[in-house]
């Protein structure tokens, strides 16, 4: 009997184990997650403006088919040579294996920022935001990073504010020069002028210096008292990845060949999987992150049956950036869109990738009845 073990319960993993899950063969399939749960992370920034109940963004790992072995661990390590993987002093061999385990915060190794920010990983995150918000006393809301995340995050603390008549200073404090890295200038133009109609200052060119408690230092000398931080400047692979002697790219992600593979036996998916793409490489989606999954699960499958591997072509379907506000601005299918209509795809692709009917119903129930105060 042959052993799959599949590290990471998001997206790329689980689309490996649907379609494991076809295999007629004997094997013993083990998903191993740091959680008890899955999370829909693309709304994690409406749980903050109330738009989302992040009860509707969750599904318990343990209830994904008698079939699955799940192990509640955080893995420490892979010895590709012993073809074994490491938790809690413990290890669990394998066949095969896919590497589906994404990103997470980025602190860049400032202990005194990590222990003081709120960050955005995961829904006990977005709760613990929730809570010092209604703690109320908050003179500023500092949000480090100036990406999607950032952005949504922002927008929907605005919108939040709004709805209690809450005045509240937002600053979104960017490293770069300008905003949302490397995409095109009509976009950061169309983001800019939503973010200042709602409010918002942007500030480029500066990093947060320094926090002491609730009070934050900006580089160019700028001080915020009575503030919270939100930190969404970057991400990292996980820690075991790091310290795996394989090939990665500048981020840290597994670089995988045209079949996903990154060794004999072992594929990687999703956030974690660094895919060269026309010159280029992927972006960190969804969309790329489930179709690699389940295309390194049908990799799996053939080699177990010593079949040709078939390749990943990815099909980049666009991105949406959606503010809170319901202004949105992106690429579909190769053409520019804005304003409202991008909103409601965005939802609808939502409810349609969330997992479970309970959590789909939700997601359009509290979606379709939440009343913008604007
Ligand atoms: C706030 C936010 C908003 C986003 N919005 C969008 C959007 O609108 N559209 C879009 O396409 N993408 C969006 N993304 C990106 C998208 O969520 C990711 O690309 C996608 O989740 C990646 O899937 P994955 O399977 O690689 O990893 P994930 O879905 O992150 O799953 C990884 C899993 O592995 C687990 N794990 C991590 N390390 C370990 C370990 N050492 N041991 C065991 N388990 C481990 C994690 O807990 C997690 O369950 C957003 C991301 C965030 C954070």
């Amino acid at each position: 009997m042959k052993s799959i073990i599949v590290i990471g319960g998001g997206f790329s993993g689980l689309a490996c184990i649907k379609r494991l899950l076809t295999y007629r063969g004997k094997a013993e399939i083990t998903l191993i997650n740091d959680k008890q749960d899955f999370n829909f992370l693309p709304l994690l920034p409406d749980c903050i403006s109330g738009r989302v109940n992040p009860e509707y963004l969750t599904f318990n790992l343990a209830n994904l088919s008698r079939r699955i072995n799940f192990v509640k661990e955080r893995v420490t390590g892979i010895d590709l040579e012993g073809k074994r993987v490491v938790f809690s002093g413990l290890t669990f061999n394998y066949d095969f294996l896919l590497v589906g385990s994404g990103t997470e915060t980025n602190f860049y190794g400032n202990e005194e920022i990590r222990k003081a920010a709120i960050k955005l990983d995961n829904t006990d995150d977005v709760n613990s935001f929730i809570g010092v918000m209604s703690q109320g006393r908050v003179s500023a809301y500092v949000i480090a990073g100036a990406g999607y995340t950032g952005i949504e995050v922002a927008t929907n603390l605005r919108v939040v504010l709004n709805k209690q008549g809450i005045k509240g200073k937002i600053v979104i404090v960017e490293r770069a020069t300008s905003i949302l890295g490397p995409l095109p200038q009509w976009m950061k133009d169309y983001v800019l002028t939503n973010l200042k109609n709602m409010d918002i200052e942007v500030l480029t060119d500066l990093s947060v210096d320094r926090v002491y408690g609730r009070r934050i230092d900006l580089s160019g000398g700028q001080v915020f008292d009575d503030a919270v931080l939100i930190w969404t400047a970057g991400v990292e692979t996980s820690a075991f990845i790091r310290n795996l002697n394989v090939e990665k790219s500048p981020q840290g992600r597994i670089r995988v060949d045209e079949y996903l593979r990154f060794n004999d036996s072992c594929f990687a998916a999703g956030d974690a999987a660094f895919f060269s793409y026309k010159d280029s490489y992927l972006r960190m989606a969804v969309q790329f992150s489930i179709v690699q999954g389940d295309c390194a699960g049908l990799n799996i499958i053939k080699s177990m049956q010593g079949k040709s591997l078939v390749k990943y072509r990815p099909v980049d379907l666009g991105y949406i950036i959606p503010m809170a506000n319901n202004r949105s601005c992106g690429i579909l299918f190769g053409f520019k869109v804005k304003g409202v209509f991008p909103v409601f795809l965005h939802y609808l692709m939502c409810i349609y990738r969330s997992l479970g009917l309970r959590n789909k119903l939700g997601v359009l129930l509290s979606v379709a009845s939440f009343r913008l105060k604007w």
